[in-house]
């Protein structure tokens, strides 16, 4: 493994006093249901003009005392990360490419005018968080401790500018499987209608705002019957970008892969990102360009698209088997998993819980 530096050992441990009891814990971690049940601690860093980042602090999890003028309940200057650390066979704690996540994390920050928090900060607090919480990373198949990195506005005071103080934590959650019961086919609705980004806008930052906006259209995709919403590019209302949660790839009958590319409006995620490598290394053909929803609409309709799945960090690799509109409907393949999809889900699920080489270099150690 590449070995990263990180401030971990500046981290200062205030040790919950009230800490759940062990049969609680092993509980929640039996049967976990995906960010409803936390850790003990929470990590957690201060940032203001006079200090920048200061006091790293791993402490109690626990409510935050906010003044009603907090910048971030009015102007949504917030941030957030996504990751999962992994229990390996041996008893060993791994994250997947955190330090791609520290890069989205500081690039995101940039964007929403928040400071950085250099990648060792960012390394650092996960380990620490992660050591503090050892026993709450569960053990059971595909189930992980999901890490939530967050920085927000927290200066009292509602002029529209940058705020001139900032708080970061790290809380974390147990999952279990995403798919209770085995991997199953979603239905998509394709909105033509709404947009979660447009062109300079912030979709690809990791910010609460982008998912405030993909909600109305995900609830009337819910109404409609269909799970998940895919949207398009708010320029011509005609490319396939991504999923209110995940980036999405077309899969063709000659084996080559198709996945929309880093426009600037959707999140360049680590999943995405590990499966054109896998995809590439397995001899698939992968182009990150552009995919009209015409020429997706006419794949699937002539058979040239066999397969089209979404993937993310929460559910990993999730087979697409319908997409439909307004005006069309249209389903994928026969409908069931494809098997490119599931070859690249194993693949990928096998690294990061220790069952194959690690030949990317892609796992850290906690
Ligand atoms: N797109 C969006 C909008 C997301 O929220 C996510 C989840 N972070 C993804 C794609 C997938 O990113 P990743 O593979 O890094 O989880």
């Amino acid at each position: 493994t590449v070995a990263s530096s990180t401030s971990v050992d500046l981290f200062e441990l205030h040790r919950s006093q009230t800490p759940v009891p062990d049969d609680e814990r092993a509980a929640a971690l039996a049967s976990p249901r995906f960010g409803t049940v936390f850790t003990d601690h929470m990590a957690r860093m201060s940032f203001d003009q006079s200090s920048g980042w200061h006091a790293r602090r791993v402490e109690p999890y626990g409510p935050l005392q906010l003044d009603p003028a907090t910048a971030v309940l009015h102007y949504a200057q917030e941030i957030f990360e996504g990751l999962k650390a992994y229990l390996h066979p041996d008893g060993s704690v791994w994250t997947f490419r955190p330090q791609a996540n520290a890069a989205r994390f500081a690039r995101s920050a940039r964007r929403l005018a928040l400071p950085e928090l250099s990648a060792a900060d960012f390394l650092g607090s996960l380990e620490a968080l992660v050591r503090a919480d050892r026993a709450w990373v569960p053990g059971g198949e595909e189930t992980s401790l999901y890490l939530r990195p967050f920085m927000y506005a927290s200066e009292p005071f509602l002029g529209v500018r940058p705020s001139l103080e900032v708080e970061y934590l790290v809380i974390a959650s147990p999952v279990g499987p995403y798919f209770a019961g085995g991997v199953r086919p979603v239905s998509i609705w394709v909105d033509q209608e709404y947009h979660r980004a447009g062109a300079g806008g912030t979709g690809a930052a990791k910010c609460g705002g982008n998912y405030a906006a993909s909600l109305l259209p995900q609830l009337h995709a819910y109404d409609k019957g269909f799970e998940q919403v895919c949207f398009l590019d708010a320029s011509t209302n005609s490319m396939i970008e991504e999923l209110g949660g995940m980036n999405v790839f077309v899969v063709k009958a000659d084996g080559s892969a198709l996945t929309p590319p880093v426009s600037g409006s959707i999140l360049e995620g680590v999943t995405r990102a590990s499966i054109v490598a896998l995809l590439t290394d397995a001899g698939h053909e992968v182009s990150e360009r552009p995919i009209s929803l015409a020429e997706l609409r006419e794949g699937l309709s002539d058979g040239s698209v066999t397969e089209v799945f979404a993937c993310g960090t929460a559910a990993v690799v999730t087979p697409i088997g319908r997409l439909a509109s307004d005006d069309f409907d249209l389903t994928v393949g026969d409908g069931g998993a494809g098997s490119v999809t599931m070859r690249i889900r194993a693949e990928l699920t096998d690294i990061q819980y220790g069952r194959a080489t690690d030949r990317h270099d892609w796992l850290h150690r906690i």
